[in-house]
């Protein structure tokens, strides 16, 4: 079952979120010129017109980055986001995908391996592409299963970005597994997990399960942006989070400076947000 199409919240405050967490640490991978691998396991279609049919059933982009494009005294790492967004100065009629985030900042020596199984949008997720040469592979699989084919990568440096739909409860511990065999096999992976904030008691407890799978080994970085106050049942989602493994040491300083003003321009009064980690 496949119901969930990532074009009805493109741009939404989780996106923000995401894309912005995920511009910081290509970046950060991009100091060096040793190439990289960047591995998304649920890639969406790449890009999403804002003014579709889906996009415009709800409009979550108007709550999300359209409030920061165009706003004035934002650090610089949100202002990084918004260019690489196409929206520094008005929002941009098209707003990018991850695959797509990750295709205008990664280099020429860089290669990107991207997995989406819904049949609809891995076809328009593979015509997005069609013209970027080999080093950018499309496939239409389980990118939970695929993953661990794919590592260690050739080159010893990845950025894996793991965001699922959570559609179904099984999601929760197939990531958890994934990311057990994952670091694992490579221990020096750079993972960005995305996950909502929900009522259900799965995805409450996953923070704490992803803080234990990191355990004493690795650095982490867990940010929680709540733009409304978290309820204690209801399937509505209050806020979403980001857990990174092996994190730049530089994405903790960088985040204390967004999450204020994230919440500021994003959240509702009763929202907030958290920012935790250990840098080994
Ligand atoms: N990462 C995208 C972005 O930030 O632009 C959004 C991805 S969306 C949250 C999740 C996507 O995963 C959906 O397009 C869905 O069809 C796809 N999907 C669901 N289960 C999958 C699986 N097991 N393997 C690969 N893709 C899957």
């Amino acid at each position: 079952m496949l119901s969930y199409r990532h074009a009805f919240h493109a741009g939404n405050h989780a996106d923000v979120l995401k894309h912005l967490m995920l511009v910081q640490v290509l970046d950060y991978f991009n100091r060096k010129d040793a190439p990289y691998w960047y591995i998304d396991t649920h890639a969406g279609a790449g890009a999403y017109p804002l003014d579709s049919e889906q996009a415009s059933k709800l409009n979550e982009s108007q709550s999300g980055i359209a409030r920061l494009a165009g706003a004035d005294g934002l650090p610089d790492t949100i202002t990084r986001y918004l260019a690489v967004a196409g929206c520094g100065e008005r929002l941009a009629p098209v707003y990018p995908g991850s695959p797509e985030f990750a295709h205008r900042v990664l280099r020429p020596q860089d290669a990107m391996r991207l997995f989406e199984l819904h049949p609809a949008d891995s076809r328009v997720l593979e015509a997005h592409f069609a013209r970027a040469g080999k080093r950018v592979q499309v496939r239409a699989e389980d990118g939970f299963a695929a993953l661990k084919s794919l590592l260690p990568p050739p080159t010893r440096r990845a950025v894996v970005l793991i965001d699922p739909p959570y559609e179904v409860k099984s999601d929760y511990d197939v990531l958890v597994r994934t990311l057990e065999e994952a670091l694992r096999r490579f221990a020096s992976g750079c993972y960005l997990v995305w996950y909502p904030v929900l009522a259900r008691s799965e995805s409450r407890a996953l923070p704490d399960r992803l803080r234990q799978l990191a355990g004493d080994g690795f650095s982490w970085l867990s940010a929680r942006l709540h733009v409304t106050p978290a309820q204690e049942d209801g399937p509505g989602m209050t806020g979403s989070g980001m857990f990174v493994f092996n994190p730049p040491y530089t994405l903790r300083a960088t985040m204390e400076a967004c999450m204020p003003v994230l919440h500021a321009h994003l959240g509702a009064a009763g929202g907030g947000f958290e920012l935790d980690g250990e840098q080994l």
